[in-house]
């Protein structure tokens, strides 16, 4: 079986004209230039380890500016601190903008510089995660597909649209951040909280990757899930182990949390930002029939122990894993608290109190009493029975981001649509993420028109992570067209 499915031409509705021909026909000559600096990118470690650990990722960020410098844009960086109070820790956010003619609208270009840890024992010797090595088309290294392959494409096409001297009103704005993957504390978050006005675009895209196997164009992503990360920590009694304690040992007080969640944990259900009737159109739009009996069989590969079936319901619901949990001191030692780490992804439109009321009522099924952080109103309050008690569970938040989703028929979308059209000549697919990007975090802001689509490759946070070098052309021009019809005079 082969690993990409036969995509249906269609005739765009508004197809490239003889002057976005000439435009885009630059690009043809940059393939290996936009390789060198995807390279370059990949060869730079920007490790980020996690939101409270400093790890300096100026070298990237100066790469990134002295790029932009060149190519002729105003660049601006804005320094968020790091808790620690000491001078030199802060992380980078960049701002690279050119201005049109005259005054209009602002369309933005985003991506995340920093890298997801890497093991290189588990990565093969010829690939090595800082080596940037091409074989067989693909670029490989940490990072590669996540996200810098998209950071090279827009600063590609970015570069062009300025170098060709089109006219455009208005303003192009590159804004690169140090840290979507620990959630953006000093990106996606800091500079709503601290520079509303320097990102707040009409627009803006998301260079992240959206080609994935089967498919071989991209799809368009306008919505995606809420991380709710919570912590439980269970309290009970310690004692020997020679006399076991069914209902106090903290330990079994998780597994009893868990192990009944799944039939009584009721979460609310909300309709998707993308039904599933609706994806399927969309794949049938561009697949066909046949293409999508196909795509439908399709099983990306499976680790042996890997017992659960394909389900796509998971897509359409708020869900929750629990995955990560550590008890106890000794064998014969009688935990008395037990940690217990759950990822929660919310659907857009279910509010994080909607979410913790559900996690009450479901405690108070079992019989624990739960004290939630501060800011939450805690449904067993008015509870008596609770009132002297114990507290069996404290819950904290780890992080919290909530589910959300962008128009598509909006005035950008339908100039991303019909760009996109143009470009790749299929039918557009509009997808709905349960993994998040800084898209999140920028809705919750305020901002409006956060797109996502990025070129394809493999194994994001995976070793032996690559980019596919054969889609990076496209994406560099879907970004060339897609401004250029936005902002032309
Ligand atoms: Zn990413």
């Amino acid at each position: 079986m082969s690993d990409t499915i036969e995509e249906i031409k269609i005739i765009p509705a508004f197809p490239i004209t003889k002057e976005e021909r000439e435009l885009l026909s630059i690009v043809d000559d940059k393939e290996s230039e936009i390789v060198d600096l995807l390279q370059k990118l990949v060869q730079t470690d920007s490790m980020n380890l996690s939101a409270d650990i400093f790890v300096d990722k100026s070298e990237i960020f100066d790469f990134t500016k002295g790029y932009m410098d060149k190519a002729g844009f105003k660049t601006d960086y804005f320094k968020a601190p790091f808790p620690s109070g000491k001078k030199d820790e802060f992380y980078y956010n960049l701002i690279a903008s050119f201005e049109g003619e005259s005054k209009g609208k602002t369309l933005q270009f985003n991506g995340h510089l920093d890298i997801v840890p890497y093991n290189p024992d588990n990565w093969d010797e010829d690939t090595p995660p800082l080596g940037g090595v091409i074989k067989d088309g693909k670029l490989y290294g940490r990072g590669s597909i996540d996200m810098k392959a998209g950071v090279a494409c827009q600063m590609m096409a970015m570069k062009l649209l300025k170098e060709s001297g089109a006219k455009i009103n208005g303003k192009l704005q590159m804004w690169f951040v140090p840290d979507e993957e620990t959630h953006g504390a000093y990106g996606s978050k800091f500079m709503p909280q601290n520079h509303f006005d320097v990102i707040n675009a009409d627009a803006t895209i998301i260079s992240e990757p959206r080609i994935s196997k089967p498919m071989q164009s991209p799809s368009i992503g306008i919505s995606e899930k809420g991380p709710h990360w919570f912590k439980f920590t269970f309290h009970g009694a310690a004692g020997h182990g020679s006399w076991p304690k069914w209902k106090s040992n903290a330990i079994n007080k998780a597994v009893r949390f868990i192990d009944n969640s799944k039939k009584k944990l009721k979460i609310p259900k909300i309709k998707p930002p993308v039904t599933k009737k609706q994806s399927l159109t969309m794949l049938k739009d561009r697949l066909g029939l046949e293409g999508l009996k196909e795509f439908r069989k399709f099983v990306p590969e499976k680790l042996p122990l890997d017992k659960d079936k394909k389900n796509t319901s998971n897509l359409y619901q708020t869900t929750f894993s629990f995955n990560q949990i550590k008890a106890g001191i000794k064998t014969n030692v009688i935990p008395d608290t037990c940690e217990l780490e759950v990822d929660f992804r919310t659907m857009p439109g279910l509010e994080s109190q909607d979410l913790i009321d559900a996690i009450v009522k479901y405690c108070t099924k079992l019989g624990y009493k739960i004290e939630l952080p501060e800011r939450f109103t805690n449904l067993q309050h008015s509870k008596s029975k609770f009132k002297d008690e114990p507290i069996d569970i404290t819950m904290s938040i780890i992080t919290i981001g909530e589910g959300s989703a962008t128009n598509p028929d909006s005035e950008f979308g339908k100039v991303l649509r019909s760009s996109f059209e143009a470009i790749y000549e299929v039918s557009p697919i509009y997808s709905f993420a349960t993994g998040f990007s800084d898209g999140g975090n920028m809705r919750e802001a305020g901002m409006k028109d956060i797109f996502i689509i990025g070129p394809g490759g493999r194994g994001a946070h995976n070793a032996n992570e690559y980019a596919d070098i054969s889609t990076l052309n496209d994406i560099t021009k879907l970004y060339l067209l897609v401004a250029y019809r936005y902002l032309k005079l």
